[in-house]
């Protein structure tokens, strides 16, 4: 039979993150001792206290589909965990309980974005936010920002993207791929102009919230002429080593959270009975817990900084939050290095693969075709092989 694809997979770009960490696994399977840099996913195992809450969920039975929004105890650790951290007031009704994080941006952007709607991007960008969109048959806007401005757009830059076609802005702090975290202040000035078109919504992903180096975490909710438009998506995946148990949620004006659940409804149903479980057990503990990955991350961080400046040619900002370093190489493009020319990002990252065994991101799939990116959430003997042999490579 022909093979006959639909328009709307055949334009869909695979994820870039997950393509390298599968390449990376293939040639692992190979037998190739490759260092996988590419993933977002934090080498430490989900603290006990959390595996136990999973176990016990196991003998008490939680065996059944859960209701498509969340069960509704998870939801209120969510309040309290809102509450808490963020000081930010959500009910229950508020909530939407997903199969991670993504799938909670998938949702607000199904629910609220009509074809021909712009959502404005802010570049350097996680891969999938501009997939999402054109899904809904939205336009993907990028702002650009870049290393000059520690990858953060100003009030002015905002003002200047917005038409009467925008209809969202995505926003992401601490930031995939650069690190970099909106202070309160930046986060206000960005708001004053939001304040002036109050059709826009506001999607903030703050997934890596607690993976932070000091600049203290402000929710964009948190500014009140904006809480009743903004859609605050996080998850237990970083902050708690969980990535696999697929756990995110959302928080959002009511009417928001409901069409997030009738979309759920129809394409997963409620997440996970045991992750869900587990997570109230995360969200319950006191972020102390979690601290000494955190501290682990700062010093990885330190060194990888460190070590990848030292190499010429890379030109680094300080993240200030996440487990990303987003080198600019493009000092590297249009030299032919090991009989190997190197055009672009993407060339440069397939030949750090192919030359020195170490998977990273080409930044061409975040908004930024000059930069790679390089996940530090790995041991610390795995960072300083991957650095040593990324110099070889390259001299
Ligand atoms: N968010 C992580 C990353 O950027 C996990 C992979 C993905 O879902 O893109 O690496």
């Amino acid at each position: 039979m022909k093979e006959a694809l639909s328009n709307r997979i055949n334009s869909l770009p695979a994820s870039a993150t997950l393509a390298m960490a599968a390449k990376a696994r293939e040639l692992k399977n190979q037998g190739v001792n490759v260092i996988g840099l590419s993933l977002g996913e934090p080498d430490f195992n989900t603290p006990d206290f959390i595996k136990e809450a999973a176990i016990q969920a196991v003998n008490d039975n939680f065996n059944s589909y859960t209701p498509v929004d969340g069960y509704g105890e998870l939801k209120e650790a969510i309040c309290r965990k809102f509450k808490r951290d963020n000081l930010l007031d959500y009910s229950p009704s508020q909530i939407v309980v997903s199969t991670g994080a993504k799938q909670s941006i998938a949702n607000a952007i199904q629910v609220l974005i009509n074809p021909g709607d712009d959502v404005l991007l802010v570049a350097p960008y996680w891969v999938s936010y501009s997939a999402i969109v054109v899904l809904a048959e939205g336009n993907p806007i990028e702002i650009y920002s870049d290393i000059k401005t520690d990858f953060k757009i100003t009030p002015e830059q905002l003002e200047k993207a917005i038409t009467p076609k925008t209809k969202m802005v995505v926003i992401n702090s601490p930031n995939n791929p650069s690190g970099s975290v909106y202070t309160e202040e930046e986060y206000r000035a960005l708001a004053a102009v939001l304040e002036k078109y109050p059709d826009i919504y506001i999607l903030s992903d703050e997934i890596y919230e607690h993976i932070n180096y000091g600049v203290p975490h402000f929710s964009f909710a948190q500014i009140p002429s904006m809480f009743d438009r903004t859609l605050t998506v996080n998850g237990v995946a970083k902050a708690f080593a969980m990535t696999g148990w697929r756990i995110g949620y959302l928080g959002a004006p009511e009417w928001i959270a409901k069409a997030c659940t009738k979309m759920q409804g129809q394409i997963t149903s409620g997440a996970n009975c045991i992750a869900q479980r587990a997570t109230i057990a995360a969200l319950d503990a006191p972020i102390s817990k979690i601290q000494f990955m955190v501290d682990e991350f700062a010093t990885r961080r330190e060194r990888i900084i460190d070590l990848l400046g030292a190499i010429e040619g890379f030109v680094l900002n300080q993240p200030k939050g996440a487990f990303y370093v987003f080198p600019d190489v493009s000092h590297y493009f249009g030299k032919t290095i090991k009989g190997k020319t190197i055009e672009n990002a993407s060339d440069f990252a397939l030949y750090l693969l192919e030359e020195a065994h170490v998977a990273t991101v080409t930044g061409e799939a975040f908004g930024c075709p000059n930069n790679i990116r390089i996940s530090y959430a790995a041991s610390m003997k795995d960072i300083e092989e991957a650095v040593q042999r990324i110099q070889q490579a390259l001299t």
